[in-house]
């Protein structure tokens, strides 16, 4: 299929942005990276009438440290943050991520930002942000206004961007040593988005994980925080015999059952994927306590 016709328009700045998101069309769309966008289009799912290319405003591509928070503009690409030491030392946990978002030439032109506008709940990014307590800048032409990750994500594609407004860079206070984190998640293969995922954090190790932080992706309409599930790891000691740990999984999959709520897709079954993340969560618990 090929996609229905639209206009486009390639801005020069982002009063320009602003003016086009403002006028009178109500069905402009932002095109960042294109990866998941150029696919919808092509497949008649969504038919703007209208395009800005935002590819072209440097200003909002950069990884900078200002004043002890990193601040990530939203054009910078998925590449980028996967190469950049400065995400490596500050923001371990993104870069454990960034290789299982999609494959090379998709992370090539993909941006962060176009990742978390999008909001697929089986997307690696926005459980990040969550783990992270990332805020979200979104800005229009009468300023900047500042959302905590845990409110901009809000269902399935929602999120809390409004009309008018363009998402223009994401800032994270690092959470140093003793912070730990750890990332993993099933997919069927490699660069496919996850059947189920875990971005996971805590304070010190061994027997004591402090202020443990469990977000799963690919189990509901957004990336959920397992508060009961925390509860149960954070008292499950670490080291421990192969009886204890089934007993181990079968609490944590319990918890978990209050947690999340995963849908069966041809993918996986409901059932499967809580499985998943209650295996997800165990090997957590070993990772961070080591
Ligand atoms: C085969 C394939 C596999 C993939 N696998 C994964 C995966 O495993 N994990 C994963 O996370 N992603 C995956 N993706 C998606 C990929 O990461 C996309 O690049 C990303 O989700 C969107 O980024 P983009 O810059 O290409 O955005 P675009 O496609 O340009 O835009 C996506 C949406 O966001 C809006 N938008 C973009 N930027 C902004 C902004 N600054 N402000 C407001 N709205 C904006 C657009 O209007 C559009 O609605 C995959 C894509 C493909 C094609």
């Amino acid at each position: 299929m090929k996609s229905a016709p639209f206009d486009y328009v390639r801005a020069r700045s982002l009063a320009e942005v602003f003016d086009l998101l403002e006028g009178k069309r109500s069905d402009v769309r932002i095109l960042a990276g294109g990866q998941s966008l150029l696919a919808t289009l092509a497949l008649r799912l969504s038919e703007p009438s209208m395009l800005v290319d935002i590819g072209g405003l440097g200003e909002l591509r950069f990884i900078e440290e200002r004043s002890g928070t990193i601040h990530i503009g939203a054009l910078t690409r998925h590449c980028e943050l996967e190469k950049s030491p400065l995400v490596a030392a500050k923001l371990p946990l993104i870069a454990q991520a960034m290789p299982h978002v999609a494959h090379a030439a998709i992370r090539n032109r993909g941006t962060i930002g176009g990742s978390l506008s999008l909001a697929d709940p089986a997307a690696e990014l926005p459980a990040c942000m969550l783990a992270l307590d990332a805020t979200i800048v979104l800005a229009s032409r009468t300023g900047e206004r500042r959302v905590p990750a845990e409110g901009f994500f809000q269902g399935l594609y929602r999120t809390d961007i409004k009309p008018g407004e363009l998402l223009v860079r994401i800032e994270i206070s690092p959470h140093d040593a003793p912070w730990r984190f750890h990332f993993a998640e099933f997919s069927r293969r490699r660069g496919d988005f996850a059947m189920v995922g875990l971005a996971a954090g805590c304070r010190g190790r061994g027997l004591q994980l402090e202020d443990l932080r469990w977000v799963f992706f690919g189990c509901g309409d957004r990336p959920v925080r397992a508060r009961a599930a925390e509860v149960v790891g954070s008292r499950s000691p670490n080291k421990e015999g192969e009886g204890e740990r089934g007993e181990r999984y079968c609490a944590l999959r319990s918890a978990l059952e209050k947690d999340l709520d995963p849908q069966s897709d041809p993918h996986a079954s409901a059932k499967m994927r809580m499985h998943l993340a209650a295996v997800l969560a165990d090997r957590a618990l070993g990772a961070l306590g080591s």
